[in-house]
């Protein structure tokens, strides 16, 4: 496929094709061919491609208002603003338009509160292998030098720790840092789909640390929350609650938007003017988010991520079990990592000659984020064409 020379920045490595139309799980390029898309978007397309619900309530919105500024009240943002409290049992939200806007409001909320309780230098501590965002703040706090190289001088105010390391965290305690938050993501998407070894217990250790310095202990769930992992957030697989959670890709099945949502002490110490976003909350991407939230709900999608999850991961761990090349297979619902001991960045385009969108991470990590509505019979498709795709690439056929 021959594509005209464009005007587009060169950010991106793209691949040879584009799409015309959406349907459910599935994506039609201009030819007609479809593609099981097992990536939606990078965990944007929560409903699949055309979900009914999602197209009249959008429409409808766009019909009566699409945009007002935030100097008057939104309705529509705070019906959505009471819907994330009520299921992340957190107080209130601050609405952008990309995860790595609600990570900046974040990393600025954390400031605020080390400054309002005395910490004039407030660090935040950070992972090894974490992704956060492109703008200034979020690369710094981003474990990779790859998104970093070339944007020097970095964000100061960072100090990172090796991921599901306790001691290490301990350790920049006991030396009484000034740090003021914890930064994490309960699971690494574009680290490589990692989980820390036993994931309630590293979250409930982190909680206890926070706890004794009075430090925040702020969620990064852009990639893994909004159900993703089978819960609407990963964390609610521990009993620890974050003071901060950010929000963005899947929250609003495609429509822009994020959120940095916060409990009572983290609001205490914002005032009007502290922080904004002119697009942020509007009537149009907040229907969007209220509708994903209500569809999620009405179709039971936090249960079939979860076992929809286990069935992909089970089949292919079964097909695939006489090949040493792989050294895990390992999920949370939806959230799914197959690592090789290769780098295979080339198998996306086995893929695409046999139908299936999938993702590498990290190199080594085939990724995989259907969308939620992904049923059994999709799920079926996609580990049968996936070992094949898997095997081929092996054998280089
Ligand atoms: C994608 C991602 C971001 C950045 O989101 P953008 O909308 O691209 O700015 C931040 N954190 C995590 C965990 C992500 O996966």
């Amino acid at each position: 496929m021959k594509f005209f020379k464009n005007h587009v920045l060169n950010t991106y490595n793209r691949l040879p094709l584009s799409f015309e139309r959406g349907e459910g799980v599935w994506l039609f390029d201009k030819s007609g061919k479809k593609y099981l898309d097992a990536l939606s978007g990078v965990a944007v397309n929560t409903l699949g491609h055309n979900h009914h619900e999602l197209i009249n309530a959008i429409s409808k919105q766009a019909s009566k208002l699409i945009h007002v500024s935030n100097y008057y009240h939104i309705e529509e943002q705070c019906l959505l603003a009471a819907k994330l409290a009520s299921i992340s049992t957190l107080d209130s939200v601050f609405f952008c338009n990309s995860g790595c806007e609600a990570n900046e409001a974040a990393i600025k909320f954390a400031r605020l509160f080390g400054h309002k309780n005395g910490n004039d230098a407030p660090n935040i501590i950070v992972m090894e292998r974490a992704f956060h965002g492109r703008t200034m703040a979020t690369l710094t706090a981003t474990g990779s030098r790859k998104v970093q190289a070339g944007f020097e001088p970095l964000v100061p105010g960072f100090i990172r720790v090796p991921f599901d390391d306790i001691k290490a965290i301990q350790h920049i305690a006991d030396k009484k840092n000034k740090v003021v938050a914890i930064m994490v993501e309960p699971i690494q998407g574009e680290g490589g789909i990692n989980i820390a070894n036993d994931m309630k217990s590293y979250l409930e250790s982190l909680r206890k640390i926070c706890d004794e310095n009075n430090w925040l202990l702020m969620f990064d769930e852009v990639q893994c929350g909004i159900g993703r992992t089978g819960k609407w957030f990963a964390y609610q697989y521990s009993d620890v609650k974050p003071d901060v959670l950010m929000l963005a890709k899947g929250l609003a099945s495609g429509v822009p938007i994020g959120a940095c949502v916060v409990n009572d002490k983290v609001a205490s110490v914002v005032s009007a003017g502290k922080h904004g976003s002119t697009f942020g909350g509007n009537p149009l991407a907040c229907i969007a988010g209220l509708t994903t939230l209500k569809s999620v709900e009405k179709e039971n999608l936090l249960e079939n991520a979860f076992e929809q999850g286990a069935f992909i991961v089970e089949t292919l761990a079964k097909n695939l079990s006489s090949r040493r090349e792989i050294i895990s297979i390992r999920n949370m619902g939806l959230m799914i990592g197959i690592e090789l001991n290769q780098a295979c960045n080339d198998i996306v385009k086995y893929g695409l000659d046999e139908g299936i969108l999938i993702n590498v991470t990290a190199d080594k990590v085939i990724r995989l984020l259907p969308p939620l509505i992904i049923n059994r019979g999709e799920a079926t498709i996609l580990t049968t064409i996936l070992t094949k795709v898997i095997q081929d690439f092996l054998e280089r056929r």
